[in-house]
Parts: structure tokens; C-alpha cells; sequence
């Protein structure tokens, strides 16, 4: 069972507004478990939207279009989805009445342009839409050789195309494509420390398609998550099915994984601290405070406070051009600020990231990407270590935040097993 789904719109062809409307009924189609295969984005232009409605129809199964259902010129829809079909457009009687009765409602006389919006093709069912003017409408089509195709058209405006698919579009799908009775159920487990394909080789053959149950990969600002997907008659059957393959992942993976569901690297860390009534400080320099930024916002008490070392440009500058410690220095010099921050700071954890530094190499041998330090004590024991800066420059931070965040839930998980 295959899926479309189609954006109309000027304004979204022309780059002025943003599709979110395909990517919400496509994560909701994916919870039916209806894959969708297709986003096609159309300009208000009648033949184009005959021609991407006639070739959707062959190729989907379900059909979900948003946009071009309102009362104006540019609105085409209904007329597009009658030509692609066929269909003559017939006036709906009782949609004509809500119509009018809503602008009677607001007290004021019905545009006769709003009259088209009670016109559909024939042998569709309107979709009620009690949050605007314009009906939805559900057209079954049917096609040689192959089951009918379900096509609805929606409103626009996501606020009314969200209430539609709710009360009307998913209810119908469910009943029409067998779904009734049918959970799906996801799982996610997140990672951190390895790359995409390095956790696919770690899985040899997990990440197929047509597993039972799926398991797909995805990475998002250096984290990559497996999302396990099952459907079954029950949350329980579910939940049976999940559990083996989540087993597996956990006993390939290992300390690589930090959480499932909705949870955050930090939150992790501090959850963890939480749990053993400690405490933390830190101080940066290279990651710029947004490790401290993501600690701050995770509400739990075990983040004292932070402070941010800004940029040693000045310094610099009277000095002469800027020359890179090596990182053993400033692995030195880290581990001795942690030792300080934790004792004035009366904390039992301090975190300090520090400067870039250069790498060390051979005579011969290129320098590598330059490192920064990273240092934390805990109740006068010091560890530290240092990572590469390196990678696309979009995520140079958020992954060097990341590392630092990680490293530390680590040892600390290091510390417990040793107590
Ligand atoms: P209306 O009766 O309000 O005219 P309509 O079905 O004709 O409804 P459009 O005119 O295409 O819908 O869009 C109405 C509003 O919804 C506009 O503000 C538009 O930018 C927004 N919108 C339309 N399609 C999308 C989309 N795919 N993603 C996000 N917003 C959208
Ligand atoms: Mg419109």
C-alpha cells in the first residue's frame, strides 16, 4: 500500500511559505502504516494539477492532497480532480446549506464566488468541515487491474486540514485499507559516538526493508537513532515484537546508547547526577557555553552553574599571529582548572572544555585536525581526555558539545560501576 501526498499552492512553489503540511500527514500516514512514497508540490496552474492528480492516481494507492479548496480563482482543485477523473462537477445540496448557513451565522450575505465550494466531482463525498468554509472531499476511484485509489483533498490551512484528517480522512482509511484494529507501535534508540554506517555495520542486516519488525536509521546533529516500528492486532503484540530485536541492538551497541524516546544527551547526564545526589560545574571555551546552555534548560538540580571563556582573539592579536598550543598542554591546563572549579566551586563533579590545540605529528607526518581538551574531576580524581574538531562545519559544535556531554555520562557511569 502506497501513498501520495500533494502541497497546492503558489505561495508554496514560489519559496514563500513552507510545506508543513506534508510532512504531518506523512508522519501520520506512517502511523497507519501506510508508506508514503510520493511528495509532489504543484503551483496554483490548472493543467499541472490535472497532470500531477492523473499521475498519482495510477501510481498511490491513497492519495492525500492539501490546498486550492477555497472560494477564489486560484483555487482549483475540485476542478482539477473532476478533469483528472473525468467527472463533471454536481452541485452537494447539503453542502450548499452549511455554507450559507455559516455566513449567516456571521451575519453576512454569501460572496457568490463561495458557491463553487459546494461543487464536486462526481461520486465524491464531502468532507464536513465545521472549522472553515471549504469541504474536504473524498473520491474513490476506480482503476483497471489494480484496487481503487483513495484520494481526499483538504483545506489548506493546517489547523483545518489536521481536524479533517482526524474526524474523517484516518477513520476512513482505517476502514477502507483493512487497518481497523491495527496498532503500530515505534520504538527509538538513540545514540551517541559512532557514525550512521558504522551503526549499520554493527547491525549486519537489521536495516532492511521488509523486516519484521522495521528498523530504520537516522541521524540528527550527530545523533543517530534506530526506530523500531511493529504492527500487530495489539499494543501488546507490539510490544512482543519489538522486544527481541531492541535486545539485540542494545547487545551490539552497548554503551553507545544513551536513551530511547524523547530524551536529550544532557538530560541523560543530569537525570543520572539526580539519581546520585550530585552535583556539577563547568567551564568552556571552545564549545562556546552551549553545553552549559542545554544543561540550563534541562530543568534538574544537579547543575550548579557554569562559566563561558570567550574567544583569546585580543590576546592574540598584541601577541603576534596566533599559534596553537599543543594539546597536551592544554589537556594539562584543563585537568588543573577541573581540580580548582571543583573545590572552590564546592561541587562534586567540575567539567572544563577547553581551547583548540594542535595535535601532535611526526617529523614527516601532516599535522591532523587540530583537538580540543576536555577534563573532569570528581572529588579530587581527575580524568581528561581530548577529540578531533573536525567534520561539516554545521555541526562542528553541536558534536563537540556532544562529545564533551557524553564522555562525562560515561565516566560517570564509569564511577557507579566502581562504587
Ligand atoms: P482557503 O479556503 O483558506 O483558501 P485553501 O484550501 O484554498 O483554503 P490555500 O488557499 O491553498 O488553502 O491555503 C490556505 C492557507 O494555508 C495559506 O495561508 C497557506 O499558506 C496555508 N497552506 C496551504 N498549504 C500549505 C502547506 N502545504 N503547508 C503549510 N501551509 C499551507
Ligand atoms: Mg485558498
Amino acid at each position: 500500500m502506497r501513498a501520495e501526498v500533494i502541497s497546492i499552492g503558489d505561495e508554496l512553489t514560489s519559496g514563500q511559505r513552507l510545506d508543513t503540511n506534508s510532512q504531518w500527514l506523512s508522519q501520520q500516514l506512517g502511523d497507519l502504516g501506510i508508506r508514503v512514497l510520493y511528495h509532489t508540490t504543484v503551483a496554483d496552474d490548472l493543467d499541472a494539477n490535472v497532470q500531477v492528480f492523473r499521475n498519482a492516481i495510477l501510481r498511490a494507492d491513497v492519495v492525500v492532497a492539501t490546498g486550492g479548496l477555497g472560494p477564489t480563482a486560484d483555487d482549483l482543485t475540485r476542478q482539477a480532480l473532476a478533469q483528472a477523473t473525468d467527472r463533471e462537477l454536481q452541485l452537494d445540496a447539503d453542502s450548499l446549506a452549511h455554507i450559507e448557513n455559516l455566513f449567516r451565522r456571521r451575519m453576512r450575505a454569501m460572496p457568490p464566488a463561495n458557491q463553487v465550494q459546494a461543487y464536486f466531482p462526481q461520486g465524491s463525498q464531502p468532507i464536513p468541515n465545521q472549522e472553515g468554509t471549504a469541504p474536504g472531499i473524498y473520491l474513490r476511484i476506480p482503476r483497471p487491474d489494480k484496487p481503487d485509489a483513495h484520494c481526499f483533498a483538504l483545506p489548506g490551512v493546517p489547523g483545518e486540514m489536521r481536524v479533517l484528517w482526524r474526524e474523517s480522512v484516518r477513520p476512513t482509511l482505517q476502514k477502507e485499507m483493512g487497518l481497523l484494529g491495527k496498532r503500530i507501535r515505534h520504538r527509538v534508540i538513540h545514540t551517541f559516538g559512532a557514525g550512521e554506517s558504522e551503526v549499520e555495520r554493527m547491525l549486519p542486516g537489521l536495516i532492511t526493508r521488509g523486516r519484521v519488525p522495521q528498523v530504520g536509521i537516522t541521524a540528527s546533529k550527530a545523533t543517530i537513532s534506530l526506530r523500531i516500528t511493529a504492527m500487530a492486532g495489539s499494543e501488546q503484540d507490539c510490544e512482543a515484537l519489538i522486544a527481541p530485536t531492541a535486545e539485540m541492538i542494545y547487545e551490539k551497541l552497548g554503551n553507545l546508547i544513551f536513551g530511547e524516546g524523547e530524551i536529550e544527551l544532557e538530560q541523560v547526564l543530569l537525570h543520572r547526577l539526580g539519581d546520585r545526589n550530585e552535583t556539577l560545574y563547568v567551564q568552556e571555551a571552545q564549545t562556546a557555553g552551549l553545553v552549559s546552555h542545554w544543561f540550563a534548560r534541562t530543568s534538574a538540580g544537579a547543575f550548579l552553574g557554569a562559566s563561558i571563556r570567550v574567544s583569546p582573539a585580543a590576546e592574540r592579536l598584541e601577541n603576534g599571529p596566533a599559534v596553537a598550543r599543543p594539546i597536551a598542554d592544554l589537556i594539562s591546563q584543563a585537568v588543573e582548572d577541573a581540580r580548582r572549579l571543583q573545590s572552590e566551586q564546592a561541587t562534586d563533579w567540575a567539567l572544563v572544555i577547553g581551547w583548540l590545540g594542535s595535535a601532535p605529528h611526526g617529523v614527516d607526518e601532516p599535522a591532523g585536525p587540530p583537538r580540543f581538551p576536555v577534563a573532569a574531576c570528581w572529588h579530587g580524581q581527575c580524568h581528561s581526555t581530548s577529540f578531533a574538531y573536525n567534520g561539516h562545519p554545521d555541526l562542528l559544535l553541536i558534536r563537540a558539545a556532544k562529545q564533551a556531554v557524553n564522555w562525562l555520562r560515561l565516566l560517570i557511569e564509569d564511577v557507579s560501576e566502581r562504587e
